[in-house]
């Protein structure tokens, strides 16, 4: 497997590819690999002739602290992306991929702005903001201030920042992405349609373990008593699905009943937790359609997310 940290040499690499005729299928990530990616690593495999990852703890997306504390381990990655036959390993510098700004701490600072220049429906691409971040991306509000954009919406900015960027350095045939971060799906889709309509992508169910937990790289943070308390939420969700799939439409109703399971866990503090319809990502009085059942909550300080997609529609 080739690993490459120059933009240039990435962007070479995959322009000889290209121009043999040969599909390009990209898995971008934040590193800490586990077999969650591992599974968008063999989809990828599967439905193209080479493929390739990026590892990029980006900042812009955490709070420094959190940064800092976030699970990396480069000998791991690789040897994880080795296995999933990867052929290209994208590895980045901080400096790398933010070549114009001078210090790479005002990254951080870049969740203190208030968001100016943002449209409700469209992408707006600005090209230098007051930390010197070329080409930010700002999310449409219409997408932004939902679910977890709700209490953090510089997240998705940085996220769809980024992978603006990877996009332009790697220009893939296909890319996959984790029905996990169902926002970020939605983002990166409508990111897609906008500005890489070449770009085709595939959403992937999320992969657990066997009890139910998913997959995440900040699991390795957690002691075993809060890896119990975890679960307790994906089973709360999942109680929440039933009764959906059973009838029950009243979203403030299964929202209690959600919560009382998840209050029985006291190391858990729920940070964010709703019901949303799958298509507009906001919140029903009624459930009729598609769901996303979503909560975002703390153990101690380690926060992890889960999603669960209520499909109706399907009953039979
Ligand atoms: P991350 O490194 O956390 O940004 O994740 C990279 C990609 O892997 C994202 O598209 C995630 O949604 C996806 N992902 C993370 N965890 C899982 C999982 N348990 N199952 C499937 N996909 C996942």
């Amino acid at each position: 497997m080739k690993i490459i940290k120059l933009a240039s040499e990435a962007n070479r690499y995959v322009a000889d590819i290209k121009s043999s005729g040969r599909e390009i299928g990209f898995v971008p990530t934040l590193g800490g690999l586990h077999k969650g990616h591992q599974l968008l690593m063999q989809r990828a495999c599967e439905e193209n002739d080479v493929t390739v990852i990026s590892t990029f703890l980006n900042p812009m997306q955490f709070r420094k602290k959190q940064f800092i504390e976030y699970p990396k381990d480069f000998e791991e990655d690789k040897l994880a992306a080795e296995e999933a036959d990867v052929a290209m390993m994208f590895h980045p510098s901080i400096e790398e991929m933010f070549r114009t700004v001078q210090k790479t701490d005002c990254l951080f600072d870049f969740q203190n702005d208030n968001f100016p220049n943002r449209c409700n429906d469209r992408f707006v691409i600005e090209t230098k903001d007051k930390n010197g971040i070329d080409n930010l991306v700002r999310v449409p509000s219409n997408l932004l201030y939902r679910l977890d954009g709700i209490l953090h919406p510089w997240f998705f900015d940085g996220s769809a920042t980024i992978v603006y960027r990877l996009f332009n350095i790697l220009r893939p045939t296909r890319t996959y992405f984790g029905e996990k971060d169902i926002q970020q799906v939605a983002i990166i889709s409508k990111l897609i349609d906008a500005c890489f309509p070449d770009i085709q992508m595939a959403s992937v169910p999320t992969l657990r373990e066997a009890d139910g937990l998913a997959f995440s790289s900040r699991n390795v943070l957690l002691s075993k008593e809060q890896r119990c308390s975890a679960l307790s939420v994906y089973l709360a969700l999942k109680h929440g699905e039933n009764l959906i799939m059973e009838g029950e439409s009243d979203r403030e109703a299964i929202l209690t009943k959600i919560k009382a399971i998840i209050a029985t866990e006291s190391a858990i503090i729920i940070d964010y937790l709703d019901i949303v319809d799958r298509r507009s990502l906001e919140p029903a009085e009624r459930i009729h359609g598609d769901a996303i059942l979503y909560a975002a909550f703390f153990l101690d300080t380690i926060r992890l997310t889960d999603t669960v997609i209520v499909t109706p529609s399907n009953r039979t």
